[in-house]
């Protein structure tokens, strides 16, 4: 059984791509345009990670992590930010916004498998 995936980003190629590479990794995926689509698929699917970009319209992906964070039931699914710039105080947002760990854009192929493995085998789940 492989690891279910939640993508949460809006812009329609970056999801394409997540969403291929999350498939050569043998994952099986989800994925959501925005935060309110995404906290739902989150509820009814109860993912085994997510990958979730910051900037998206209406609630942003900082706001997002920290409803999941708050959630007795989601609160230990691991949370990627995709950030788009690599900033220090923006890995630092997202970290104390609950974020697991970041990968700064544009997302190298190699670098997103290995952060998701990683996490996964951190939360003890199956890699895929
Ligand atoms: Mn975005």
């Amino acid at each position: 059984m492989s690891a279910k995936i939640l993508v949460i980003e809006d812009n329609d190629l970056n999801r394409k791509l997540f969403n291929a590479i999350l498939e050569s990794g043998h994952y099986d995926h989800i994925s959501a345009a925005d935060a309110e689509e995404g906290l739902k698929l989150a509820k009814e699917h109860h993912p085994d990670l997510i990958l979730m970009d910051i900037q998206l319209p209406g609630m942003d992906g900082l706001t997002a992590t920290r409803h999941l964070k708050e959630d007795p039931v989601l609160k230990n699914i691991p949370v990627i930010a995709l950030t788009a710039y690599a900033m220090p105080e923006d890995k630092e947002k997202a970290l104390s916004a609950g974020c697991d760990g970041y990968i700064s854009k544009p997302v190298d192929v190699q670098t997103l498998l290995e952060r998701v493995s990683f996490y996964l085998e951190k939360a003890g789940k199956e890699t895929g």
